[in-house]
């Protein structure tokens, strides 16, 4: 089975034409998830691929934001930070990537989001980035990527205007990120409001159902029996 593909792509920052590595859907088998949803792949590792990233500037992205037109105000502020993300590294975008690669990638798109003000998508690049760091077994990094990812999911909650049919997906991971950096008492608060905003037609309501008794019973244990 085939599992690469190529794709033209031109870069919004410099300009420059480039041929990017994807993957091809039926190659990517998702074995099981973790709680907060994190894919464990059988074989090729999706996430490694998700980005796009231009070699020669290394703005990097979600595919469909490379058709975004920027003004000449946000390239010439993405093209200042994106000289200080060379310091990250610069990834390895050929087929043979691994784990330190994407890493880089969703860093580096991470800042990018934040610059451009998408708290939304600065979020799930922290978050992933934190799902790398889970799979290296590097827990004090996934922490930190957490908490960003956290911090962003935040902001946009509060201050953006929310879909209703993203909001289940947001409060989830309210409520999800705080259960995992030790705001229990946070997570159910985030937990109850989505459950009682949205019902079970939900897959994140279903899921922060589960995820708050999970919760609620491990603060039984250290509470001494004492009810949340
Ligand atoms: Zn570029």
């Amino acid at each position: 089975m085939q599992i690469f593909w190529k794709k033209e792509f031109k870069c919004p920052v410099c300009s420059n034409e480039f041929e990017a590595v994807r993957v091809f859907s039926n190659a990517v088998i998702v074995k099981k998830r973790d709680t907060d949803f994190m894919p464990i792949y059988e074989g090729i590792n999706a996430l490694y691929y998700q980005m796009v990233t231009c070699p020669v500037c290394l703005f990097t992205a979600f595919e469909s934001d490379f058709q975004t037109e920027l003004t000449a105000k946000q390239k010439d502020l993405l093209m200042k930070a994106l000289e200080k993300t060379k310091r990250i590294g610069r990834p390895n975008l050929s087929e043979n990537r691994d784990i330190s690669d994407a890493a880089v990638m969703f860093s580096i798109a991470a800042v990018i989001y934040t610059l451009l003000g998408a708290s939304r998508k600065a979020a799930e690049c922290y978050l992933k980035l934190g799902w790398l760091f889970r799979q290296n077994h590097d827990f004090a990094e996934e922490k930190k990527a957490l908490q960003k990812a956290l911090d962003h999911f935040e902001n946009y909650y509060i201050n953006e205007e929310i879909t209703s049919q993203e909001e289940p997906m947001v409060l989830f991971y309210l409520g999800e990120l705080n259960g995992r950096l030790a705001n229990k008492k946070k997570a159910v608060e985030w937990f109850s409001l989505l459950v009682q905003r949205f019902d079970s037609s939900s897959l994140y309501a279903r899921k922060a159902r589960e995820r708050w008794q999970d919760i609620r019973q491990s603060l039984r244990k250290t509470q001494g029996g004492n009810a949340v």
